[in-house]
């Protein structure tokens, strides 16, 4: 398996505003870049959090690259998984509709109620007992054909990804803004490192419409 955090931040590293408000931080070249990337992808993941503040699709725009995944013997988008531990992922979610198969993390902590609305939506996946543990849970992912993973945020599971040792490559876009706000999500929120902060090698830069691509790979995995 291979996992991929791709994300934009503003200059100075936040995610969104305080209100947890999508913001355009991306310009059309970044934008075909990330579509590229999910039509490179078998699985794009992300928290739930991020499915309550935005509600993403996570499909694929470009009918082209969905085309050539097809031709391919592929569906035509990528499979979409949500870490949600307690299933509150909306039944009327965007990724719950049927553009693509959608996978959902849950933890023991969903009740049974939970799982029953959200059973003929999405295949459920059970690992970890408040939250989701998501070793097992990638480990599930894997087990279903799922290789290439790519994940679009937001900060608090990017951070429990590094935390578990999930991540092989970063792929930053930082745009042209500034959002400010000490409250406002970075890109790796969660409780933070005090130690063994993960390291990473720089890999390329690129400029890319007023901002700077940087791709990073994980050291020592
Ligand atoms: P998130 O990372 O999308 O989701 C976090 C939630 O996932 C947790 O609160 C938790 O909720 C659940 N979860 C379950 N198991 C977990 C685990 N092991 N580790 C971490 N989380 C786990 O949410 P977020 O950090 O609040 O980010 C959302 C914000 O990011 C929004 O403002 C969105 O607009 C922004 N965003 C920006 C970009 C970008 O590229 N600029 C991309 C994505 C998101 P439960 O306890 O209920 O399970």
């Amino acid at each position: 398996m291979h996992v991929v955090v791709n994300a934009a931040t503003s200059a100075d590293g936040k995610l969104s505003s305080r209100r947890r408000e999508q913001i355009a931080i991306s310009g059309e070249a970044d934008f075909a870049r990330v579509d590229r990337l999910r039509a490179d992808s078998d699985a794009v993941v992300v928290g739930v959090g991020t499915v309550l503040a935005d509600d993403p699709h996570l499909t694929v725009k470009d009918e082209q690259l969905r085309a050539h995944r097809r031709e391919n013997g592929r569906p035509e988008n990528p499979a979409r998984v949500v870490v949600d531990s307690r299933g509150r992922t909306p039944t009327d979610a965007a990724v719950l509709d049927d553009a693509a198969t959608t996978y959902l993390c849950l933890s023991e902590a969903a009740s049974v109620d939970r799982r029953g609305a959200l059973a003929d939506r999405a295949e459920l996946i059970t690992a970890g007992d408040e939250r989701v543990d998501l070793l097992p849970a990638f480990a599930a992912l894997q087990e279903a054909g799922l290789e290439r993973i790519m994940v679009e945020g937001g900060g608090e599971l990017i951070f429990s990804l590094f935390e578990a040792g999930l991540v092989d490559e970063l792929r930053l876009f930082v745009g042209p803004r500034i959002i400010g706000g000490r409250d406002a999500p970075t890109l790796v929120d969660g409780e933070g490192f005090v130690a063994e902060f993960p390291s990473l090698e720089l890999e390329e830069v690129d400029r890319l419409d007023d901002g700077v691509l940087l791709t990073w790979r994980v050291a020592d995995r």
